[in-house]
């Protein structure tokens, strides 16, 4: 979910670009909350020309529609136009949404992650279904960490960052960095390309060991995680996707799953095997604060 920078990784200065470009657009999230707050705003100023009875009818109506999809149901139209639900594009690719529970960086669920669902901009969301309908074939299928991340919980990560007395899980996620360091060395940023919702967290799952082990490196347990070398969200350089230090087959299946996800449009970020951005997304200077619901 991190942004090295240079400081730590020398020669890394194009992520160190993008971190400091996107901390510098704080200025886009507001303009793309004050759209979405127009359109409401508009909406009130029908009604005021509206006589009483009808007013409170149409108001009603207005404030419905705002409202979330009830009893759990999802709806696309639910979403800002140009994302959609992953489930809708692509049913068998697998969410485990981390961030909607406890098993994650900050050991709780994150502000902003209301169900646990994956949300993408709709080319996104097509170019992961590509790619699954290229792996299916082949025993394998995509898993999905993160998705469409809202600025509230990146907002979120910054709170926890902050909290020094909070370091219950230092030995699973960031065991060689001092919690006082991760801002500093980058690993915690005040925006993330997720909130542009054309960034995905994914790895390959095991269907068939058999097939897959043609494709694929090591133990290859059906139902299990291909081995990547290193768990999702692990802040160390042991995520690096081209870390020399890695066993063989580990480096030849990040190598696998990032040539296969190049041909579907998508770009690694070279600190994170599981980080994946469209190129070129559709919103390249919007940082959007929706619920996922
Ligand atoms: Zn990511």
């Amino acid at each position: 979910m991190w942004h090295f920078r240079a400081a730590q990784q020398p020669g890394r200065d194009r992520a160190t670009a993008q971190a400091v470009g996107e901390a510098m657009d704080s200025a886009a999230v507001g303009r793309a909350a004050d759209t979405a707050m127009g359109a409401v705003a508009v909406s009130g100023q029908q009604v005021g020309r509206l006589a009483g009875p009808a007013a409170a009818l149409l108001l009603a109506t207005l404030l419905a529609g705002c409202a979330a999809p009830a009893g759990g149901e999802r709806q696309d139209s639910a979403l800002p136009s140009g994302f959609v639900y992953l489930h809708a594009v692509a049913p068998d690719v697998q969410q485990d949404m981390r961030y909607h529970g406890s098993n994650n960086f900050i050991g709780r669920p994150v502000a902003g992650y209301q169900a646990p669902a994956c949300i993408l901009s709709e080319p996104a969301a097509r170019a992961v279904q590509a790619a699954q309908a290229q792996v299916r074939p082949l025993g394998l299928t995509i898993k999905v960490f993160d998705c469409y991340r809202p600025q509230t919980a990146v907002n979120d990560f910054v709170r926890w960052g902050s909290d020094l007395s909070d370091q219950k899980t230092k030995p699973g996620y960031y065991p060689a960095v001092p919690k006082t360091e991760l801002f500093q060395r980058g690993y915690i940023a005040e925006k993330s390309g997720h909130s542009r919702g054309s960034t995905v967290d994914l790895t390959l799952v095991v269907v068939d060991g058999l097939r897959a082990s043609k494709v694929v490196r090591g133990p290859l347990a059906d139902g299990q995680e291909v081995d990547m070398g290193s768990p999702f969200d692990l802040f160390d350089a042991r995520s690096h996707t081209d870390n020399p230090h890695l066993s063989p087959d580990v480096q030849h299946n990040r190598r696998w799953l990032r040539t296969l996800l190049a041909q579907h449009g998508f770009r690694n970020l070279p600190e994170e095997w599981w980080h994946y951005t469209l190129d070129p997304e559709p919103h390249t200077d919007r940082y959007f604060d929706f619920a996922v619901r």
